[in-house]
């Protein structure tokens, strides 16, 4: 325990063998998750990322047809540095991704074919961190991650979306958990000792993004964001950096 209270973080379970991350762009997962993600697939795990969008929309200097395929491709390397080989994109919009039973519905399917027994999303809440002050959180994390806290739950069940199984996707009712990244109530963590020198290289491929993002240097910035956010969250982990997560047990 630390001061007012706040207990120390969980070790995240360990007992599953595969995982899916679901989340809106191309960086959302290695804005942090990726060095837990490198320890996953070290410990033989299989972990699969399903994109919302292509973050098309996430770069003001790109046209949105130039800047998809692009985002798409730093996605699949910025994936294979951490182990991960199978990359999917459902093709919302970016930036104006709506929560709905369209977004439930893609999302229980891509649940049905990868079969995970942990799904990984990032802060499904309205802002980053708790209390006044705190930035506000984009309509497409939001959207997205409270449709993946749901979809956990319309994978198992064949009569919400019948048409899933018709197209051959049997339910599958085996999520056991879902892990919020990033959120301002973390219950979980992973320690991001391991994987942190992949997770730098991993946010890296995310080059031309950065490179609109910031004039610092590439390489600078993410390391420096790499440290501050897994920092953070020593006190509450026996001092080792960490990867945070909420964690909503099934
Ligand atoms: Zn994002």
């Amino acid at each position: 325990m630390i001061g007012n209270d706040v207990p120390d973080l969980a070790e995240m379970p360990d007992d599953w063998r595969r995982a899916l991350a679901v989340v809106a762009h191309p960086d959302d997962l290695e804005y942090g998750c990726a060095a837990a993600v490198a320890g996953w697939t070290d410990a033989g795990k299989e972990v699969v990322y399903v994109l919302a969008t292509r973050g098309e929309a996430g770069i003001d200097t790109l046209a949105p047809d130039a800047c998809g395929p692009l985002r798409e491709r730093e996605q699949r390397d910025s994936a294979a540095v951490v182990g991960v080989d199978t990359v999917e994109f459902l093709d919302h919009r970016d930036g104006v991704v709506e929560y709905g039973t369209a977004l439930r519905r893609d999302i229980a399917a891509a649940i049905r074919r990868h079969r995970p027994e942990l799904v990984v999303t990032l802060n499904h809440r309205d802002t980053w961190g708790g209390g006044p002050g705190a930035p506000w959180n984009t309509p497409d994390h939001r959207a997205v991650g409270r449709a993946v806290l749901d979809a956990a739950a319309d994978a198992g069940n064949r009569w919400i979306f019948p048409e899933l199984e018709e197209r051959g996707l049997a339910p599958w009712d085996g999520v056991r958990w879902v892990a919020v990244a990033a959120s301002s109530t973390p219950t979980h963590a992973v320690d991001a000792g391991p994987g942190l020198e992949r997770a730098v290289r991993s946010l890296l491929c995310h080059r031309t993004y950065i490179e609109a993002l910031t004039d610092q240097d590439p390489e600078e910035y993410v390391r420096s964001f790499l440290a501050g956010t897994t920092g953070g969250a020593a006190d509450r982990f026996g001092g080792r950096p960490a990867v945070t997560f909420e964690l909503f047990p099934r």
